[in-house]
């Protein structure tokens, strides 16, 4: 949890609330208004879900570690009569008041109004299903890539055919894997730089980008991908495949995310 601590804690109150909008996008509320700032600082905004319209609310005190609590959500229902809404949203990096949450259970309750809270360890496993590169973009890790491994471990993974390390930050999103067909007309398992591969014949087209592969889920996917192809198409290899597939793989796997950092959507 101490990663996403340090994570929230160095969001401006302006960026936990762009943030809030691609989280709660993930879970399908889609913004009809988005976020206004002001000098007096971030004001409420507005999405639909199943139509349903929300306020969301969002407070960033984890700076301070506060909770969020009854006098920090005043005239909730006001709010929501204003805005014509029927549900409320707290987009929260601490924890809430039994106070606060009392109060919400209430107008809830009596109003016929649905709320929902959204606090650190919600949003953290919503993380996992959003891109890595919006994640990046609010400063999950300082470096471009993640690293698994120290320094003195790191074993480069060398293109096929120039040997330039496809595992270094620069590299990583010019690189491919894939299935190529040799002059024998049996399959091997490739890996380089795009610009090197450009005139290999890929199977069925078909390569993996490394920055995908940076990702278990993937990469799991892409590997039983392969052995489909293999069993069903009746491919015929060559003596190094699986060498060279183990090779890939354990290259891989010293850059590769954790899962809570999201996953690839090639946007
Ligand atoms: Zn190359």
């Amino acid at each position: 949890m101490n990663r996403f601590k340090n994570f929230f804690r160095n969001m401006t109150d302006e960026e936990w609330e762009r943030f809030a909008v691609y989280v709660l996008q993930i879970v399908g509320y889609i913004p009809t208004i988005l976020p206004a700032y002001g000098t007096d600082g971030g004001k409420d905004f507005l999405v639909v879900k199943d139509n349903c319209q929300y306020l969301v609310s969002c407070k960033h005190y984890i700076n301070s570690g506060k909770h969020v609590g009854q006098d920090d959500e005043q005239n909730i229902g006001d709010r929501l009569l204003q805005h014509n809404v029927k549900g409320f949203i707290g987009f929260y990096s601490t924890g809430i008041t039994t106070g606060l949450q009392n109060r919400l259970n209430g107008i809830c309750r009596n109003s016929q109004y649905e709320y929902e809270i959204f606090e650190p360890h919600k949003i953290v496993i919503i993380m996992q299903l959003m891109d890595t590169k919006i994640l990046q973009s609010f400063g999950l890790y300082p470096g471009k890539y993640y690293m698994n491994v120290s320094e003195e471990d790191y074993q480069p993974l060398q293109c096929v055919c120039c040997g330039k390390d496809i595992l270094e930050d620069e590299n990583i999103p010019n690189s491919i894997a894939g299935l190529a067909k040799f002059e024998d007309e049996k399959y091997g398992f490739i890996y380089g730089c795009k610009p090197c591969l450009r005139n290999v014949e890929l199977y069925l087209n078909a390569f993996l980008e490394i920055e995908q592969a940076l990702h278990v889920k993937w990469m799991q996917g892409w590997d039983q991908m392969i052995d489909t192809w293999i069993e069903e198409d009746h491919l015929e290899l060559r003596s190094d495949f699986y060498k060279m597939r183990y090779k890939f793989a354990k290259g891989v796997r010293q850059r590769q995310l954790p899962q809570t950092d999201g996953t690839w959507y090639g946007l």
